[in-house]
């Protein structure tokens, strides 16, 4: 019997017009209609052609996971709608002798009484002929209702007429996908977009529709009810669109509530895209919803890169210093540099507020230049005032490590001030293996500057990196331990990273500690220096030269 049926799904498979099978899941078995090869051939399987494609050593890999995931939402009533027409999936089988065969197999649904639960199904196989398959190939994305142009309209008519329910606007695209572009080449990347493609597809009903935007970026509104609904969505279609062979990706979705219904679709989409942006970074989260604070913080944005360069002249950038301590003495051992932008009217504007705006638009290569020349300035003002210098660390944004351009600076600066390079050290953030910026931060290194890795253990970096970058210090990030300490196995994992790091010949700092219990676990573990609120704010230059003064006083007994 199983061969029959395999035979006849091969048989389906070569016709060149449609094949029709019926699903019954009534009676759960299926049988085909109108078939010139198999007049009037019922069966009473318990399995369908379906599961029978799946079985077909034929079919490629990745569109066996598709196919699955098909299957799962039949099986799924719930995920059906009733004006759901019919759902497409297209995929390749090897050919007999050589190439590709495409297919398109298209499942229409017949509800029960009660509308709700479907009661059989109507399929068709169809072999696509060679212009089908070159306009799914170059015109998937673009076509009819899914160019972005005319979904707009398509979209602004659903939810201006459709008043019974609410909409989401749902904005989405691949996290790092121009690094996935640069390690595995354009063809597979564009073979995971289109991946994603086929799996919206298949997932959203007639009632969720979507869009490419551009790129990686991927558009679907849908009605929904409760916030959850929402949730259930993203999730269910996250599961189907995650991982293509073995290349594993992430998603960042931002969510836009449509409230007025005649806002233009422009800004809906717009909305999703601050919400999508917005959660980029998170390493927890990766749903964002748009709320009012986003178009305060655009507007801040906009009025921050429009005073930028003046403030650069005007000299509103300036440095602050926190010192790093040792805990067993309490003696200064050296100074983190930290911007703060001093704004005539506004007052101390703190570098969260506009780093990420530099970062994005490149003046923080300039900015933090300038950070790095009062550091230097600052060690020259020391040893020309007699006063033991003490190493100052400054921020290298990543922005930096695109090229060599940024050790040449910090040399010049280094050369200018006549200073030793030993007390100018670099902190820098070490995310994804990247392997430009690492032979960047190799250059920093063979050039001897001494290196911090930053916000060790806030989830960008990993004991991966270490092993391939020439740091000199571990800086363990405060989010690390302020939540690591409450619990035992947090406690362990602190003090094995800090006997870790000491075995491989790592220093150690932790940062952002606030409390003397903090202080002291981190002593007994074996780390001796910190920087946080308990010992001292960062303060102005002058602020801090005084603390250093009362240091060594105390230090000589005075
Ligand atoms: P970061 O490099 O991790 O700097 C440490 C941050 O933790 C500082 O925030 C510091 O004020 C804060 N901090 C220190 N001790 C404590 C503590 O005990 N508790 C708490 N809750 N916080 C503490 P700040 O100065 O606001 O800087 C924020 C971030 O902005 C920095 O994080 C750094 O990534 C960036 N940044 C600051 N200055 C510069 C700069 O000149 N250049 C670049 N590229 N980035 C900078
Ligand atoms: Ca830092
Ligand atoms: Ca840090």
């Amino acid at each position: 019997m199983d061969n029959c049926r395999n035979q006849m799904i091969e048989m389906m498979l070569k016709q060149d017009t449609y094949i029709y099978f019926h699903i019954d899941f009534v009676n759960n078995g299926w049988h085909l209609e109108n078939n010139p090869l198999f007049p009037d051939f019922t069966m009473s399987e318990t399995d369908n052609p379906i599961e029978d494609l799946l079985k077909n050593d034929r079919l490629f890999g990745e569109d066996r996971e598709k196919l699955r995931f098909l299957l799962n939402k039949l099986k799924d009533e719930g995920s059906f709608s009733k004006n759901d027409k019919y759902l497409k999936f297209q995929f390749r089988l090897m050919g007999e002798k050589q190439g590709v065969d495409w297919y398109e197999m298209r499942i229409y649904p017949f509800f029960d009484d009660s509308g709700k639960k479907v009661a059989s199904l109507n399929g068709s196989f169809m072999k696509m002929n060679e212009r089908e398959v070159k306009n799914r190939n170059i015109l998937n994305f673009y076509t009819n209702d899914k160019n972005p142009a005319i979904f707009a309209d398509i979209m602004a008519k659903r939810i201006k007429e459709d008043i019974d329910n609410k909409y989401a606007v749902i904005q989405f695209d691949v996290i790092g996908f121009k690094f996935i572009n640069d390690k595995y080449g354009e063809a597979i990347g564009n073979e995971i977009l289109h991946h994603i493609n086929d799996i919206l597809d298949l997932y959203c009903s007639e009632e969720q529709i979507y869009s490419r935007l551009s790129a990686d970026v991927f558009m679907v509104v849908i009605p929904y009810k409760e916030m959850s609904d929402i949730y259930s969505f993203i999730r269910g279609l996250e599961a189907g669109m995650i991982g293509y062979k073995d290349i594993r990706y992430s998603f960042a979705f931002g969510v836009f509530l449509v409230e007025d219904r005649s806002m233009p679709t422009r800004l809906m989409g717009d909305s999703a895209g601050l919400a999508r942006s917005s959660i980029k970074g998170n390493a927890l989260e990766n749903i964002g919803f748009y709320n009012n604070e986003f178009k305060a913080n655009l507007r801040t944005k906009r009025s921050i890169e429009e005073r930028m360069k003046a403030a650069l002249n005007n000299n509103e950038f300036v440095m602050f210093l926190q010192p790093k301590y040792s805990i067993s003495d309490s003696s200064i051992i050296g100074a983190e540099a930290l911007v703060r932008w001093i704004d005539p009217e506004e007052g101390i504007i703190p570098p969260d507020k506009f780093i990420p705006v530099f970062e994005k638009n490149g003046f923080i290569v300039k900015m933090d230049q300038h950070i790095w020349e009062c550091a230097c300035k600052h060690i020259r003002s020391w040893i020309d005032s007699g006063i033991k210098p003490v190493p100052i660390s400054v921020n290298v944004s990543r922005v930096h490590l695109t090229d060599s351009k940024f050790v040449d600076c910090l040399n010049d600066l280094v050369e200018k001030y006549d200073i030793p390079k030993d007390l100018l050290e670099l902190e820098i953030t070490e995310s994804a293996d990247n392997i430009n910026a690492n032979s960047m931060i190799k250059l920093a290194k063979v050039k001897g500057f001494r290196l911090l890795m930053d916000d060790f253990g806030s989830g960008y970096s990993s004991l991966n990196t270490l092993k391939s970058t020439p740091f000199d210090v571990l800086k363990i990030d405060r989010s690390f331990f302020s939540t690591s300490m409450e619990s035992q196995r947090g406690q362990k994992i602190i003090s094995h990273t800090i006997s870790m790091s000491k075995d491989i010949g790592l220093d150690l700092i932790a940062e952002g500690v606030e409390t003397k219990e903090q202080a002291d676990f981190l002593y007994d573990c074996g780390c001796n220096t910190a920087q946080g609120f308990l010992y001292s704010r960062p303060v102005p230059e002058d602020m801090f030269d005084k603390l250093m003064k009362n240091n060594n006083a105390t230090e000589h007994g005075a």
